[in-house]
């Protein structure tokens, strides 16, 4: 409401404002018209004067002849009315005058230039025409008439012929006024001359000659017809309708027709030349004036239009740079919130890793700790494991010991009697034995140290056989206790990749729980074999044995499960054998068999070398 209200009032001064500068250039126009118009118009006036200026004198100068007085005196015959008749003609020619001529006391015209001419004035009297009594009476008289002989409109001027005091007649000097009218002709300004009533009588635009200025009534209308300046005139007013009076003239409306083509605004400007009685008129056509003061207006409501254009885009284009800075500066603001937030979010996010990375750090320690711990334990573990299965054997290896002991005291003895009765040869042979035994207790020695020995666990490659050899041995008292029988069948080049001390506790563990399981059955056999797989070798112990009961057999690998009296069996043995063919990169299963047990060893294949 407001904004079109705003509108409303910016329209109407746009409009208020182009009316104020059409109204402004149209009277500057024609205040330009009107300068040019008085210009002119002194110009006109000007020259009528100097026009009627160069004929005044001459009819007065004619009197002054001679021959004009005796002429009126005594014609004479016709040869002399012909030589004054040419005189005057001459006189005319010289001059430039229209007609020049010769009247007697009575206004008889007795001589004249014309006098050779289609209708000559010779003869014809024109004592009615007041410039002839003017003469008659001593004075120069001048008169405008429309001739009423020649048809012609002329100014007369007329100069008494005297003699001593008498006047004789008159001569007279017509000039053609229609020269004036060609030559001042405009295409937008007429000129127009009125005599004092009011009757145009010359004008540079035909249609109005004849017609009067403004109405005239009947009185004067009478008196004119009576003088016959103007014959057969029908004396009738223009069509025209009285505007402003503006200082340089006054603004009238013309009727139109063809030479003005509509009811044209006209500024009329008038001087009066008193010596002649006139009243002489410029009418301008304002046509040009209003076109102009319209070009100007249409230019200034342009270039406003184009301004207000320009402006309008200018401001739009700053209200659009205003808003994208805005926005801009918006967007930067949100961008700055939004990175801070983030910062913020990271540096929280951050802290909460960093926080966590340190918990996990910890976790791991603690589990590097625990694990720490626990292959400490495993390791106690498999010791104590071990040597609680040396406790088992030590029954065994006592026996395995004390045997060897008792044989080699018995060489001793019988080496010393034999020494003493000089059989040096036998004697030899039974240290030969001796040393054969303590050999065979070292070994047995060796054996038992390597298998209580602790290891860092590395692997090697390594030939098989050797160590289920060293296994059977160590398991020898063991098998000696149940009364057992156990076979090998083991190719030799079988080589695996293990560590030698574990793989052999593997084993012993293995044949231990077999030479238990046989003790004291009908059939009391061990086979311990073993073959090579794709990239792996299978070991497999077998014995003749109760076997293990299907309920038992996913139980017998957990830590502490065993089914042997207290103090013959941990529950260790199994757990702790697949513990370390697991990390040996193998596998220790217990494979159901209807009799017997079989368990089975997998272990890589060593790498070959070429
Ligand atoms: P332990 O021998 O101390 O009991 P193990 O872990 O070596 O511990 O054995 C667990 C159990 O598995 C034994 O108690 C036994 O019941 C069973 N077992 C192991 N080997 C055999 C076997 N060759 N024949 C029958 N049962 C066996």
């Amino acid at each position: 409401m407001k904004q079109s209200l705003l509108w409303t009032t910016l329209l109407a001064t746009f409009c208020l404002g182009l009316w104020g500068l059409a109204a402004w250039a149209y009277r500057d126009a024609v205040a330009n018209l009107a300068e040019q118009g008085r210009t002119d118009l002194d110009l006109y006036v000007a020259h009528l004067q100097g026009l009627l200026g160069k004929y005044e004198p001459l009819p007065e100068l004619l009197a002054t002849n001679p021959r004009l007085i005796d002429f009126i005196r005594a014609p004479g015959g016709r040869e002399s009315i012909e030589a004054l008749n040419r005189y005057l003609e001459t006189i005319n020619r010289i001059s430039d005058a229209g007609d020049t001529y010769l009247m007697d006391a009575t206004g008889l015209t007795i001589a004249a230039s014309n006098w050779n001419a289609e209708r000559p004035f010779v003869g014809r009297n024109f004592s009615f025409r007041p410039y002839f009594r003017d003469a008659m009476e001593g004075q120069l008289g001048r008169y405008f008439a429309l001739g009423t002989t020649s048809k012609q409109r002329g100014y007369y001027f007329a100069y008494p012929v005297r003699e001593a005091e008498e006047i004789l007649g008159a001569v007279v000097v017509k000039i053609d006024i229609a020269a004036t009218e060609r030559r001042w002709t405009k295409p937008d300004r007429s000129f127009l001359v009125t005599d004092p009533d009011g009757v145009i009588f010359i004008s540079t635009r035909p249609e109005q000659r004849f017609h009067t200025l403004f109405p005239i009534d009947a009185e004067t209308r009478a008196r004119i017809e009576r003088s016959n300046r103007y014959p057969e005139a029908q004396l009738e007013p223009l069509d025209m309708s009285l505007g402003a009076q503006l200082p340089a003239g006054q603004v009238v409306r013309l009727r139109a027709d063809r030479a003005w083509p509509s009811h044209q605004s006209h500024l009329l400007q008038t001087r009066s030349m008193s010596s002649a009685g006139w009243q002489v008129h410029a009418l301008t056509g304002t046509g040009e004036a209003l076109r102009e003061s319209l070009r100007l207006t249409m230019l200034a409501a342009a270039l406003i239009i184009m301004s207000a254009l320009i402006a309008a885009l200018l401001f739009q284009h700053q209200r659009a740079r205003r808003a994208h800075t805005a926005l801009a500066e918006r967007a930067r603001a949100s961008l700055e919130r939004i990175n801070s937030a983030l910062e913020e979010r990271v540096a929280s996010r951050t802290a909460e890793l960093t926080r966590t990375n340190q918990r996990l750090r910890d976790e791991i320690d603690e589990r590097l700790r625990a694990e720490q711990a626990l292959r400490e334990a495993q390791q106690a573990l498999v010791q104590s494991a071990k040597l609680a299965t040396l406790g088992q054997m030590s029954a065994g290896i006592n026996h395995e010991l004390n045997q060897p002991l008792a044989a080699i005291r018995t060489y001793a003895d019988n080496g010393r009697l034999l020494l003493r009765k000089g059989r040096a040869p036998e004697v030899a042979d039974n240290l030969e034995q001796i040393l054969a035994l303590t050999d065979r207790m070292a070994k047995i020695g060796s054996q038992f140290k390597l298998f209580a020995r602790k290891t860092s666990g590395e692997l090697t490659d390594l030939p098989l056989a050797p160590v289920i050899e060293g296994a059977a041995r160590i398991a020898a008292p063991l098998l000696a206790k149940s009364d057992g029988q156990l076979k090998v069948e083991v190719p030799p080049n079988l080589t695996v990749r293990a560590n030698d001390v574990l793989l052999q506790q593997v084993l012993v563990n293995l044949l231990g729980n077999a030479c238990q399981a046989i003790a004291g059955r009908p059939q009391r056999w061990i086979e311990l074999s073993a073959r090579q797989l794709d990239d792996s070798v299978m070991t497999c112990v077998e014995d003749t044995g109760p076997g293990i009961p299907s309920a038992d057999l996913d139980r017998i690998f957990e830590p502490f499960f065993t089914t042997k009296d207290a103090g013959e069996g941990l529950g260790l043995g199994l757990a702790i054998s697949a513990r370390i063919a697991t990390e040996m990169g193998g596998a220790l299963t217990a494979v159901p068999r209807p009799t017997g047990a079989c368990f089975e060893l997998r272990l890589p294949a060593a790498e070959i070398h070429p």
